[in-house]
């Protein structure tokens, strides 16, 4: 499987690293062993010294498809769940002033920790507006809703579809909204779609 993720989905999230709002979604992989096996602890990796997380909506994908049309795209995935993307902040200014990938920086083993369980599409009111958010320590840091993705999951299927074909079990990282932050040892994370907690990560 492969993890497929969006940069820069939300404006106020561009704005807040000063980024420009893109005029088409900006794409990254991580490898599978970017997953946070499950009862694995998860350790600060030795290569940044300025980790941040970044929470975010997370797409299933439930079928094989290629050059997906924008309006087939809900019949590729049935079910959304949560997600951190872990930067090394560091590591990726680094990156971005040579012109260089991002891998490093984003790719690294357990960067990429999914919720245990992942909600089926129609038991969300609406679809379209998901709100999801992130406690670090116990206080809330970061507020999304889906429907404040400058791409929607139907437009960054079609997208990211024209390069990649897509497996069922592949996983899109869709993006983060504005609060992101460093964390260190001890911090707590716990992320959640609407009041339920569907992922829990303490920074060893
Ligand atoms: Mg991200």
């Amino acid at each position: 499987m492969k993890i497929i993720c969006i940069g820069r989905n939300y404006a106020a999230h561009a704005a807040e690293l000063k980024n420009e709002v893109p005029k088409e979604p900006v794409v990254f992989l991580k490898p599978e062993t970017a997953l946070l096996p499950k009862n694995h602890p998860f350790f600060y990796p030795d290569h940044t010294n300025d980790l941040h997380f970044e929470v975010e909506l997370v797409v299933r994908i439930s079928r094989l498809g290629k050059h997906i049309d924008e309006k087939f795209a809900p019949k590729y995935y049935k079910e959304i769940g949560i997600g951190i993307d872990f930067t090394a902040r560091d590591v990726q200014q680094a990156c971005k002033e040579k012109g260089l990938p991002w891998e490093k920086a984003k790719g690294f083993d357990h960067s990429a920790p999914v919720g245990k369980k992942f909600i089926p599409i129609e038991s969300f009111r609406d679809p379209k507006s998901i709100q999801f958010s992130l406690q670090k320590n116990g206080e809330t840091v970061q507020r999304g809703d889906s429907s404040l993705m400058l791409f929607n999951i139907d437009q960054i299927i079609a997208y990211v579809s024209q390069f990649y074909t897509l497996k069922i079990g592949d996983l899109i990282f869709t993006g983060t909204p504005a609060g992101v932050g460093p964390v260190v040892k001890g911090d707590v994370l716990d992320a959640y779609i609407g009041d339920q907690k569907l992922l829990h990560v303490a920074i060893k």
